[in-house]
Parts: C-alpha cells; sequence; structure tokens
C-alpha cells in the first residue's frame, strides 16, 4: 500500500463493481480480499485498511495489524463499543481499539455483507470523503461470495425505545429491514429533512452510500484548535456556516443530511451482530443514543429472537407506513 491508495486506483486499473447479490437466503462474504489507505479523521495520519473474506458465522471483526498477538482483534459488537463521542469506537479488554468504523459497517450492512475481516494498521479507520460509498465501491470491486450456510437475522419482536421528547430512538417489528429518521436544526442549510428506507431493492447504493456526514464550522474550528479532526476538511465532510454550505461543489442531494443520519444508524445497528428484521426510526439521534438503543434491545430477551432469513424479507408495509408508526412511538 504505497502513496494514496485510494479507491481511484481501482477505476483507473478498470474495476467494474459486480453487482451485489441478494443474500437472502444464504451468508455471505468477500469474493476477494481489497485494500485501501485514507487519512484518519481525528489523527490525520495515513492509515491502511485491508477487507478480507471470513467463514461462515464470524461476523464483522476488526483486527489491528499494527499490534502483534492477543487482544488485536475486536468484533464489531454493541458491547464492544466504547466510545461514541464523535464516531463508535469499538475495544476490547486489553484497551485495543478501533474509531469510526460506522461508514464502513453501513457500507457492509447496505451491501449484505454478513462476514469480512477488516484489518487496520492504526486506531481509526480511512474517514474517505465522509461517506460510505469508497467502502461500497471497494466492496463491490471485491466481489460478494455466497456461503454455505444460512443467513441469519435479529427479528425484532415488539417496540423497544430510548430517549425523550427531544431526542429519541426506535426498534419496532415490521417484515422487512427498514428505516427512518428525522432532524431538527435551526440552519437554514439543514431545517427539518424526514426520510425512510427500505433495505430490501437495492436502495443502499442509490439513496444512502454517497451521503456525507456533516459538521457546522464554529464545532469544527474548536475541534481543531483542541487539536482534534486534524483529517477534517471539505473534502470528507459537509460544513455548514449559519445558513449556508461552505463546500465549493454543495450538496450531493438536497436532504443529504438527513440520508446520512440513515447511513450512520444503518452502521450502528449493524453492531447488534447481525442484520436486523424490523423498523429503526431516529428523532435527532446519533450514536451514543443508537448504541442505548441496542443495550435496551439486547436487555430483554423478550424483544428479539435470532432466525433464519428463508421466507423472509417479503415485500409488506413501505417503509413510509413503517415511519409513520414509529413516529407515534417516538
Ligand atoms: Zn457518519
Amino acid at each position: 500500500m504505497d502513496a494514496m491508495d485510494t479507491p481511484d486506483k481501482f477505476r483507473a486499473k478498470g474495476f467494474a463493481p459486480r453487482p451485489a447479490q441478494r443474500g437472502n437466503v444464504r451468508q455471505t462474504t468477500l469474493k476477494d480480499g481489497i485494500s485501501c489507505t485514507g487519512r484518519g479523521l481525528h489523527s490525520g495520519a495515513k492509515v491502511g485498511m485491508a477487507l478480507l473474506p471470513a467463514e461462515a458465522d464470524s461476523g464483522i471483526v476488526f483486527r489491528r495489524t499494527d499490534l502483534a498477538g492477543r487482544g488485536a482483534e475486536i468484533a464489531a459488537r454493541w458491547d464492544n463499543v466504547v466510545d461514541t463521542k464523535m464516531c463508535t469506537t469499538i475495544g476490547n479488554a486489553e484497551g485495543v481499539t478501533v474509531g469510526t468504523i460506522e461508514h464502513l459497517l453501513a457500507a457492509l450492512a447496505g451491501l449484505r455483507i454478513d462476514n469480512a475481516t477488516v484489518e487496520v494498521n492504526g486506531p481509526e479507520l480511512p474517514v474517505m470523503d465522509g461517506s460510505a460509498e469508497p467502502f461500497a465501491f471497494l466492496i463491490e470491486c471485491a466481489g460478494i461470495q455466497e456461503l454455505d450456510a444460512p443467513r441469519r437475522v435479529i427479528e425484532i419482536l415488539k417496540p423497544v425505545s430510548v430517549g425523550n421528547d427531544e431526542k429519541s430512538a426506535v426498534l419496532m417489528p415490521g417484515a422487512g429491514s427498514t428505516y427512518s429518521f428525522e432532524i431538527e436544526f435551526a440552519s437554514g442549510a439543514i431545517g427539518r429533512q424526514l426520510r425512510a428506507f427500505d433495505m430490501s431493492n437495492g436502495a443502499f447504493r442509490r439513496e444512502l452510500a454517497s451521503a456525507r456526514t456533516f459538521g457546522f464550522r464554529e464545532e469544527i474550528d474548536a475541534m481543531h484548535a483542541s487539536g482534534l479532526a486534524r483529517g477534517g476538511s471539505l473534502a470528507n465532510a459537509v460544513v455548514v456556516d449559519g445558513n449556508t454550505v461552505l463546500n465549493p461543489d454543495g450538496l450531493r442531494f438536497r436532504d443529504e443530511f438527513v440520508r446520512h443520519k440513515l447511513l450512520d444508524s444503518l452502521g450502528d445497528m449493524r453492531l447488534a451482530g447481525y442484520q436486523l428484521l424490523g423498523h429503526f426510526h431516529g428523532y435527532r439521534s446519533g450514536h451514543a443514543l443508537n448504541i442505548r438503543l441496542l443495550r435496551r434491545l439486547f436487555a430483554d430477551d423478550s424483544a428479539w429472537r435470532l432466525v433464519e432469513t428463508a421466507g423472509k424479507f417479503t415485500a409488506g408495509e413501505s417503509a413510509e407506513a413503517r415511519m409513520r408508526a414509529a413516529r407515534a412511538i417516538a
């Protein structure tokens, strides 16, 4: 991994994304390994990452290749989350951590990869362009392999919610895997945005993957002043100043902000260890509340069960209909 080994390298070499398989019945992994480098958002340091195939039932596991020996592996699971302040960070008992995992997890969830090993040579993943698109592109270049094992998901059996009037997150039963999110910001550049998303029809790539993370200029100035977000720039985030978007090329979608919140939620919910069969709704939620929601879910054995997906994920109520029901609970 010399120089800046970005996904553009693969485009330059004529790699074409292979369309994702549905993976409705069997588990999936990557067909080949693939690697890239980029900058860490917080350290600003160059970091190398490789996505590797993994066996059935191994889930998503991160491996720190800059640390030798025991304790360098961390499963991407809610009970390994050690920090949610600016991004989602997982760690193990030895104090080894990997941060800024949520956009890669969103890409793995969105393209329905059940099993993969993620090697990284530092404490945070590369931020790339602030979206999940470069990760989705890498996964599609590597290709998706079905495994000889039934796919399993976590079925939500009853509504579970966390939060209050100001912000909340809900999981509720539903025939498919659907998400919705609502945000409200004083900034005229964002305002109120509400959007629903259905995992079942390949919409991730089209609707969410390229939506970038965002922040406010005053927050970013303050972070830079205290030595944080050193790798952060207009190249990897939408930056809002008052009622204005500072990025010279503007937004990728009119409602890019709520799309990115959906993307983050998809990544955070992947920390259930499996994909979810049901509906997620977030109202001004973030990583901390999303992880609290998973803790609440797994604290109640009657709220979920692990099921094989054969015959599930059928079309049922629309994501919009579930969103209306979820908003009544939130
Ligand atoms: Zn994000």
